[in-house]
């Protein structure tokens, strides 16, 4: 089933929860939408879902307009973080339970709560209860029980928001595969940029209840629309600075060009991610002379400050094996290029 929204919009007293969204989603995508505590995901989610009704604006699934119809109506599957297990009932008692809902038969709740239990890899667990789960497994019972009564969308409202790092990460993994099974229409909320490009081949980022740029995870990543993604996603430096002559920008060493069509004197702000600074021991080319002030070892990487001069710092980060290939160390003067960057205009 696709989705598509158009011109959706939910305020209460006035706040602006979610104002004016359009997004259309195919059938069998997955879609992540992402964005800062407070954006509107779950407003908006809940609207697709019936569960709260919109100020202004339509919903269609599959081309029939479905803006007021009820929940039940819509046949779409909820996932929320917080969504607790019915604690008193059996994994297989909590997956059936849309079903004895809907009045199924007894045979036919048997074979598709085992089909299931199939799916989220917990077939011999029907017996036990919530509390004898872990909270990843509890996390799969819930999509099971979504996935029940076979719905024709998944809607997923961080589901593993409450989980640790590494549980999270294998559940990333297991809604990729299950994604791929089912082939289902599933928009994925989160806060968590990493598991946004992690887990969709589309992301729809939100900000102030609007959706501010809707795109594949590389093109976020490297063409960032809005002052408020380039800085949301992925790591990032950032400088304050204007136009100092036509097509030109300078910051302290560094010369950037710009776009020629911004005016002369108009105020900028210039993103650059700590990757895209290239440190090498000797001069190269095109690079300014540098200290390392400070060393940070960040895993796969390390991460120097530099600085530049005139009490200016910007952060490097340099892949482990050629940071120790080039014997870099705090105190020592090193030549830095910055190779990527964006420029944004700053409204007065
Ligand atoms: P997110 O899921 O991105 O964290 P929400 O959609 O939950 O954001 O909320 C968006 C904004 O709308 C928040 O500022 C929240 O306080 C407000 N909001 C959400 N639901 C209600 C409600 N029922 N009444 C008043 N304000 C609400
Ligand atoms: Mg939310």
């Amino acid at each position: 089933m696709s989705i598509e929204v158009r011109g959706l919009t939910k305020h209460y007293n006035g706040f602006k929860a979610v104002h004016n969204v359009s997004a259309k989603l195919e059938t069998g995508s997955l879609t992540a939408l992402l964005g800062p505590s407070g954006s509107g995901k779950s407003t908006l989610l809940r609207m697709i879902a019936g569960l709260e009704i919109p100020d202004a604006g339509e919903i269609h699934l599959t081309g029939r307009e479905a803006t007021y119809a009820s929940a039940k109506e819509r046949n779409v599957g909820f996932v929320f973080q917080h969504y607790a297990l019915f604690k008193h009932m059996t994994v297989f008692e909590n997956i059936a339970f849309g079903l004895r809902v809907r009045k199924q038969g007894e045979k036919e709740i048997q074979d598709r709560v085992f089909e299931l239990l199939d799916l989220i890899q917990l077939t011999g667990y029907e017996k036990r209860y919530p509390s004898q789960l872990s909270g990843g497994q509890r996390q799969r019972v819930a999509v099971a029980r979504a996935l029940a009564p076979r719905p024709e969308v998944l809607l997923l409202d961080e589901p593993f928001g409450a989980l640790d790092a590494k549980v999270r990460e294998e559940l990333r993994e297991w809604i990729l595969r299950l994604h791929e099974e089912t082939n289902m229409t599933t928009l994925f909320v989160t806060h968590d940029q990493q598991e946004a490009m992690e887990v969709a081949s589309r992301i729809l980022i939100m900000n102030h209840g609007e959706i501010e740029q809707d795109g594949t995870p590389i093109e976020i990543f490297d063409e960032p629309a809005t002052h408020f993604i380039a800085q949301f996603v992925g790591e990032t430096n950032f400088i304050d600075t204007e136009i100092s002559e036509k097509g030109l920008a300078v910051w302290g060493p560094f010369r950037f060009s710009v776009n020629p069509h911004l005016s002369v004197r108009q105020k900028i702000r210039i993103y650059f991610r700590p990757n895209d600074v290239y440190v090498t021991a000797q001069f190269e080319t095109l690079q300014v002379r540098a200290k390392i002030a400070k060393t940070r070892f960040k895993g796969t990487v390390i991460e120097y400050k530099l600085d530049i001069g005139e009490d200016k710092y910007i952060s490097a980060q340099v892949p482990k094996g050629v940071a120790l290939a080039s014997g870099f160390k705090e105190g020592q003067e090193v030549y830095a290029a910055i190779t990527a960057f964006h420029v944004f205009p700053i409204q007065p």
